[in-house]
């Protein structure tokens, strides 16, 4: 039996910060969204392992808290989530924790390590960076410092690895392990688009096939869960009195051989409510029409910006007109639609940006997501930053929200994307025809809860 110890620190000032291994940033609303990675690892026990998890963030644990609660604990192996927007408070807790679990093998995991410098650098502190959550081999992981510390798969445990060898692009398939979802039922986890306040995360594909340059994503190879094995955890969730699902794939869908039977057979069997992010390119209508008749009713799309030819430079091929009959068919369908822009992207002029903001003003859409441009580890973004002379760790603490101001680009300095992206925040969500659209789709009084504290707190964290 391996007792294992997952852990997230307090982040200042009881922020929400999501600590991803693809991206970590703060909530832009009320949301706190489960710890997928986390998930994912106890996916990987055998029945017999125990697991303690102390979430400092999702539960506002003050540093006194957190460390006393960590005095009390014993265990076998220690994973520890840190990220790049709070990365000097997450590097701290990560000594004190250290500290006091002196004997404990340590891996950590988040987006900081996509990048080569950092991995280095927390390898000399750490017994490995987790790169792969969903085939790990924790019994022998926690024996790393009697049996000489791997390798390990789905783990760095030398700074020279690769994803998966010399088969870096291929599809991989991954862990048929379910997650232990009792253990990530807090309260303060919300999902912002959900109907009902208790929900459940949900992987098919973790990891990304597209390789659009600026995102943390593409650096992670796509590994695909089987069927059976989701379908298997869909029981177990029904079994906890779950009703609402968050499919947190990067581009839910694009394996179709293996979600169309999925999406059948929740149709069939299940009744779950769900939300997930796919890709404008892969939804056909039919396609659309099997998600909403498997309990589909929100859609996020990735529209970044209004500019495809801007976008061709990021090694994204994304066409507008794909995108408008994915949001048709989503209205018709009477599905919501979230739309995700990035705004300040390398060569974008005020205009371009204003552009953006105005197509994302006429799109018949529920929901807009406006993510100032971030240096995000791993990315052309931060690698270009990094060429110029910066260190990965310069690049720390900005997130998409730009509460710890913006890089800027060479045409906008930092401060003047920061107010673009609050004005388009405002004028998207303040618009009465907006509302109006809104309060027509709200299906119960959870769901209009929801609703209005995500709206609030949106429109709340706009300086
Ligand atoms: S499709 Fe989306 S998740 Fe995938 S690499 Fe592009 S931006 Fe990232």
């Amino acid at each position: 039996m391996t007792r294992v110890l997952l852990i997230i620190p307090p982040s200042p000032d009881n922020r929400h910060i999501a600590r991803f291994s693809f991206q970590s940033y703060e909530s832009k609303g009320n949301y706190h969204l489960q710890p997928k990675e986390l998930m994912a690892i106890t996916g990987c026990l055998a029945e017999k392992d125990e697991v303690t998890f102390i979430d400092g963030t999702c539960d506002k644990q003050s540093e006194a808290e957190f460390l006393s609660k960590i005095d009390r604990l014993d265990g076998d192996i220690v994973f520890f989530s840190m990220s790049n927007t709070v990365w000097k408070s997450d590097y701290r807790y990560l000594h004190e924790v250290k500290s006091r679990l002196a004997d404990i093998p340590i891996y950590v995991q988040g987006d900081i390590f996509l990048d080569k410098d950092a991995r280095e650098f927390i390898l000399s502190e750490c017994d490995g960076v987790v790169f792969y959550p969903y085939m790990l081999e924790v019994a022998e992981m926690a024996g790393a410092r009697q049996n000489g510390g791997g390798p390990y798969p789905g783990v760095y445990t030398a700074s020279d690895q690769t994803f998966f060898g010399h088969h870096s692009n291929r599809l991989h398939h991954i862990s048929s392990g379910i997650p232990r979802h009792d253990i990530f039922l807090k309260s303060g986890y919300r999902f912002p688009f959900a109907k009902h306040k208790k929900f459940a995360t949900v992987v098919t594909t973790y990891g990304c096939p597209f390789v659009c340059s600026y995102c943390g994503s593409a650096n992670l190879p796509p590994g695909i869960r089987p069927t059976g094995s989701i379908l298997e955890e869909l029981r177990h969730i029904e079994a906890l009195g779950v009703k609402e699902l968050w499919f947190y794939d990067s581009t839910f869908g694009f394996y179709k051989k293996e979600t169309v039977p999925l999406l059948e057979e929740m149709a069939r069997r299940h009744n779950f409510s769900w939300s997930t992010f796919t890709n404008h390119q892969i939804c056909t209508p039919d396609f659309l029409k099997l998600m909403n008749d498997a309990g589909c009713h929100t859609v996020i799309l990735g529209v970044d910006s209004a500019s495809e030819k801007n976008l061709k430079t990021f090694r994204r091929n994304s066409t507008l007109t794909k995108l408008e009959l994915a949001i048709a068919t989503a209205n018709d369908l009477k599905m919501n639609i979230c739309a995700d822009f990035i705004l300040g992207l390398e060569n974008e002029t005020r205009s371009d940006v204003e552009k953006t903001i105005s197509y994302a003003l006429k799109l018949p859409i529920d929901y807009a997501s406006f993510n100032v441009i971030v240096p995000t580890p791993g990315t052309s973004v931060s690698e270009k930053l990094k060429q110029q002379g910066a260190s990965i760790f310069d690049l720390v603490n900005f997130d998409s929200l730009g509460k710890a101001g913006n890089i800027g680009n060479k045409h906008l300095s930092g401060d003047e994307i920061i107010a673009l992206r609050n004005r388009a925040v405002k004028k998207f969500y303040l618009r009465p025809r907006h509302l109006a659209r809104r309060l027509m789709k709200t299906t119960s009084f959870e769901h209009f809860q929801i609703q209005f504290e995500e709206m609030a707190a949106i429109v709340g964290k706009v300086r």
